[in-house]
C-alpha cells in the first residue's frame, strides 16, 4: 500500500526533529542576547529574503515536515522548482557553477512571498533556513555581491569580516549560530536510521517533492534504497548532486 505524507508512522521520525527546532530557537535566542549585549549585530528580520535563493541541503526527515505542510498548491510550485535545481544539477560543470546559476537561474524558494518578503512556512523550514544569520547587512547576502565588488571593496569587506565577532574570519555569516543547530543534524541521521534502516539526504525542492511521493515513500520505509532511487528516476528527480540515498 502506498504511504501518504501525513502516515502516522512518520511522526516518530518527523516528531524528535521539531523538538529540535524548538531547543534550537532557544538556544539561538539566549546567544544572540549575549551577542548584542556585547555590541555584536544580527542583521536578519521580518521581510529580508536575499539569501532564498541558496541551494538548500537537508535530510529527507526535514523534507517531510515541509511536505506535510504543504497544500496542494504549494506542493505544485515546489515540484516545478526541483525540476528546475535537477537541470541545473545536470547541465553545471562544477559546484561553484552550481550554486552560482542556482542563485540567478533557478531563483528565490516557490515558499517565500515576495510582497512581503515572509516565508510561507515558517514554522516547518529546514535547519540551514533557520541557522543563517547575517553580521553584515542584507546587500552583502544578495547574489553577486562579492563579483559586484571592486577589489578595493573586497579588501575592505575581507578586513571588516576578520575583525567582527562571530564571524569565521572568512564570510559574514554568523558561525556560532550556524553551530548551534548540529544535534538537529544529529537527530535527523539517527531518526532515519532508527525507522527506516537508511539515510536520504539531497536538495530541498527535490527531496520535499519526494517526501509527497507515496511510491517513493513506501520504498524510503521498507529500507529498499534501490527502489527509492528508481522511483525518483521515474519522476526525474535522480542526481547524486540532488538526491543521495545510503542504506545502513
Ligand atoms: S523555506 Fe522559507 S526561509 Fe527557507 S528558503 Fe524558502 S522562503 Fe526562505
Amino acid at each position: 500500500m502506498p504511504v501518504p505524507v501525513s502516515a502516522p508512522s512518520f511522526q516518530s521520525v518527523t516528531q524528535p526533529i521539531e523538538q529540535r527546532y524548538r531547543q534550537y530557537a532557544q538556544k539561538a535566542a539566549q546567544w544572540t542576547k549575549q551577542y548584542e549585549a556585547r555590541g555584536g549585530k544580527v542583521y536578519c528580520g521580518a521581510g529580508c529574503f536575499h539569501c532564498c535563493d541558496m541551494p538548500i541541503r537537508l535530510s529527507l526527515a526535514e523534507a517531510l515536515i515541509v511536505a506535510q505542510a504543504l497544500d496542494p498548491a504549494a506542493a505544485t510550485r515546489v515540484a516545478a522548482h526541483a525540476h528546475k535545481v535537477q537541470a541545473n544539477a545536470r547541465s553545471a560543470p562544477d559546484e561553484e557553477s552550481y550554486v552560482e546559476r542556482h542563485r540567478q537561474e533557478v531563483g528565490f524558494c516557490p515558499l517565500l512571498d515576495r510582497a512581503s518578503g515572509s516565508c510561507t512556512q515558517y514554522a516547518a523550514r529546514p535547519t540551514r533556513c533557520r541557522d543563517t544569520f547575517s553580521a553584515f547587512p542584507a546587500r552583502y547576502c544578495a547574489a553577486g555581491a562579492w563579483e559586484q565588488m571592486t577589489p578595493h571593496e573586497r579588501r575592505d569587506y575581507q578586513r571588516e569580516v576578520a575583525r567582527t565577532p562571530g564571524t569565521d574570519g572568512e564570510v559574514h555569516f554568523i558561525a556560532p549560530l550556524e553551530h548551534l543547530s548540529e544535534p538537529v543534524w544529529i537527530t535527523a541521521s539517527k531518526s532515519m536510521r532508527q525507522h527506516w534502516r537508511m539515510e536520504v539526504w539531497g536538495d530541498f525542492w527535490n527531496l520535499t517533492t519526494l517526501a509527497a511521493d507515496p511510491q517513493f515513500m513506501q520504498a524510503v520505509e521498507r529500507g529498499q534504497g534501490r527502489a527509492a532511487w528508481q522511483r525518483a528516476s521515474t519522476l526525474n528527480l535522480s542526481h547524486p548532486v540532488t538526491l543521495e540515498i545510503e542504506e545502513v
